[in-house]
């Protein structure tokens, strides 16, 4: 086209000569050409009058439905421009047909452009758009991330798209969403994070990085994968993040291409929507994770435990695959953490957590249900011997000396393991039923495994009916007392009773302690027991004091359960003011194993219940395995040598040695010291010889109904 208007338009008088086309007049961007239908092909020369052989071939094109219709008109595309052409025949002399029509061409470039692009911001907003409500919607993050790479690569209209995220470590970047990638390339490639490759060069500069010749621009060193996929040309940008950024977005192509500014500024928007959802997502995740899993251990919490058993027990009935749950606490772990302090009880169980993951399938959940105890749950196994097996590789990496800033520690741990075997499992009966062996190992001296099996069944079902009848006992006074006097060893007066429960069972006759305490004390019902037997012997020590005009002490066994309680000492002292007797003459006897209870550690209750009047025994000494320099802290009264050393004194060299030596330290430490169990004149002797002041036996007196020891008091008190 050509912008020389100088030609004019030729004289009308001429168009009735030989037919030809005229460029008839220029106007700025608009030409206006006369075109002869009857100029042959060959004599056509519309490229002489300005027209490009293009354009001239584009009205030819149209030029015969011009001559039939109307006007026509039509956009011609050159290059960069654009022009609108309109067709419009001439109307013929009378009777003659159409020959000759006006072309007007008019350059819309300008026009055109400014249209495009806003047809393409449009375009390019409406992805945005669209992009940012699916990241509101939804909540999968690679499915956001795929709809991006999609949407940019259809609006830019670009070769390959994709989304490269930086890893943890920040060395390498990860291929996470692509379009016009091959197939399996998503979560496979990955590019190292250096400035001399194009993807780490995007995240090192942090702002649009135009590439438009891949293999010859020199900021690059390294261009695999890229040049392998064809890439010419790119557009990247970074998708920030909080801390680092989440990685970088790019559009490619394959053939050489300028991306404009405009299309950095769509990438910007799109990885702006992006970066935004990903830490919204992130912050969400962290959420998720805080309210699932343990702050300190980050293993899953009790929750997230119970769900992955529900999950499994669930597949179970669904696909037979099998399941075993371990439950297990850490010995003598509040011994650490009172001596130490709770930060050391921390460190050890952050440093504890990654062994026990060490041990466990990926597959499998290690749980902190709590303080120190644990649940795992194992899918799979085949039988109990697996489960064994793995509460064996359990124990052991927990038994390995665990080094910690505040020191070295071994620890154990007592595992109970249930394996999932009937259809009517549920996660409760499984947890009770692992609780149930872990119990057992506990018992049967810590720092083992057991399993939850038909003889332990049995037990928990024998300890659920006891515990119901005992509960009926209670009500209906079906328990009684009985005392067994206690003896003064060099003058032969009873100086005090031990009160012995018993209980009058409407079938079985009277049962013993031993056959139903152990029970109460699982099941928490000698708490109510306990109080009653105290309640009891209170009473009836008040009516002898009374009788007897003498202050005869009663003394009462409490368990673990009741000093455990820091409101005993309290009600205790009620329950002694309320008889009307001295606390002075109460003793309660309290074994070695409850002083030994790291978990209720008796030392503030037993010091109050000192404090209160109350004496204090040490009962069954000598059958826990503690020394009497750690028993010192505790504020005691008496020690009571168990019965089994007293059995031996006579026969034994050792077990006179432990009385004697036992005796003599008990003294050192102001305590008085009664044998219990005597049962021969000959070690009666002996005891008295080694300066054992009290006793208790059967030589003596067996435990006796109330009736016939306030009879057995009142002979021995006046002849004493
Ligand atoms: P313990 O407190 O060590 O009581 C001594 C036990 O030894 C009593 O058994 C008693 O009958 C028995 N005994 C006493 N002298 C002799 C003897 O010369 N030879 C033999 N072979 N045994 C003798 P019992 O009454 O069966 O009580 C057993 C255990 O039950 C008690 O041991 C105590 O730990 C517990 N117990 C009894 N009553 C209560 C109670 O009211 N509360 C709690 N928490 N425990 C109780
Ligand atoms: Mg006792
Ligand atoms: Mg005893």
């Amino acid at each position: 086209m050509t912008n020389d208007s100088s030609r004019g338009p030729e004289p009308r008088s001429r168009r009735r000569g030989p037919p030809r086309d005229a460029l008839l007049a220029s106007l700025g961007d608009t030409h206006v050409f006369l075109l002869d239908r009857r100029v042959a092909g060959s004599e056509r020369r519309l490229d002489s009058l300005g027209l490009s052989s293009e354009l001239a071939a584009a009205v030819s094109e149209h030029y015969r439905a011009a001559f039939t219709g109307e006007a026509k008109t039509f956009d011609f595309r050159e290059g960069d421009r654009t022009c609108e052409v309109h067709l419009v025949p001439l109307p013929p002399p009378a009777r003659e047909i159409p020959q000759e029509l006006v072309a007007v061409v008019h350059d819309v470039t300008p026009r055109r452009r400014a249209e495009d692009l806003l047809a393409r911001r449009v375009e390019q907003q409406r992805a945005i758009a669209d992009l940012g409500q699916l990241a509101l919607r939804s909540r999968d993050v690679e499915e956001l991330l795929g709809h991006a790479v999609r949407a940019v690569a259809a609006t830019l209209d670009a070769d390959l798209c994709d989304i490269f995220e930086l890893q943890p470590d920040a060395e390498e970047l990860r291929l996470v969403a692509a379009s016009g990638w091959p197939e399996g390339a998503v979560g496979s490639v990955t590019v190292a994070n250096e400035p001399g490759a194009q993807v780490g060069h995007t995240l090192e500069l942090r702002r649009p990085i135009f590439v438009e010749h891949l293999a010859t621009d020199p900021r690059f060193v390294k261009r695999q994968p890229l040049l392998e996929l064809g890439v010419v040309s790119c557009l990247s940008i970074v998708i920030e993040g909080r801390e680092q950024p989440f990685g970088a977005l790019a559009a490619r192509a394959r053939s050489r291409r300028r991306f404009s500014a405009d299309d950095a500024t769509f990438l910007a928007a799109v990885a702006a929507v992006l970066s935004s959802a990903v830490e919204r997502h992130r912050e969400e995740r962290v959420t998720e994770h805080a309210a699932l899993h343990d702050a300190l251990t980050a293993l899953p919490n009790r929750a997230l435990g119970l769900d992955r058993l529900c999950h499994a027990l669930a597949r179970r009935q669904r696909e037979g695959i099998d399941v075993a749950i371990l439950v297990f606490d850490l010995d003598r772990f509040k011994l650490i953490n009172d001596s130490l302090g709770h930060g050391a009880g921390d460190e050890l169980l952050v440093a504890l957590a990654p062994r026990l993951l060490a041990e466990v399938r990926p597959t499998d959940t290690v749980a902190r249900l709590g303080g120190d105890e644990f649940l795992v749950v194992c899918e799979g196994l085949h039988d109990a011997r697996e489960a064994i097996g793995v509460a064996r590789r359990l124990g052991d990496a927990i038994a390995r000396p665990i080094a910690v800033p505040s020191g070295r520690h071994h620890i154990t741990a007592s595992i109970g393991i249930a394996v999932a075997s009937h259809a009517d499992d549920t996660p409760e009966s499984l947890l009770r039923d692992a609780d149930a062996a872990m119990y057992r190992a506990k018992e049967r001296g810590r720092g083992r495994y057991e399993l939850f099996d038909d003889a332990l069944r049995r037990h928990v079902l024998y300890r659920v009916r006891t515990d119901s009848e005992l509960r009926r006992a209670l009500d209906r006074s079906e328990l009684d007392v009985h005392y067994q006097p206690v003896v003064d060893l060099r003058t032969g007066a009873p100086v005090a009773t031990e009160a012995l429960v018993r209980w009058r069972h409407p079938e079985r006759g009277l049962v013993g302690p031993t056959e139903f305490i152990p029970i109460a004390e699982e099941t928490g019902l000698i708490l109510r027991l306990g109080r009653w037997v105290l309640e009891r012997a209170v009473a009836e020590a008040a009516g002898w004091q009374d009788q007897l005009e003498t202050p005869i002490t009663v003394t009462v066994n409490v368990s673990g359960r009741q000093v455990a309680d820091a409101t005993f000492p309290a009600e205790a002292e009620e329950i002694v003011a309320c008889a009307g007797v001295p606390p002075g003459t109460i003793a309660l006897e309290i074994t070695e194993s409850v002083l030994m209870d790291e978990l209720n550690s008796p030392a503030m209750v037993l010091g109050e219940l000192h404090d209160r009047g109350f004496k204090l025994i040490l009962d069954d000494f000598g059958t826990g395995y503690s020394s009497l320099s750690y028993l010192k802290r505790f504020s005691l009264d008496i020690l009571k040598i168990n019965r089994s050393f007293v059995s031996g004194i006579a026969s034994n060299a050792d077990d006179r040695a432990i009385v004697e030596a036992t005796i003599r330290m008990a003294h050192a430490l102001g305590m008085t010291v009664i044998a219990e169990g005597i049962e021969t004149e000959e070690q009666r002797r002996r005891l008295a010889a080694l300066g054992c002041e009290r006793a208790q036996g059967f030589l003596l007196s067996k435990p006796l109904p109330a009736a016939a020891a306030r009879e057995y008091l009142g002979r021995h008190v006046t002849t004493a």
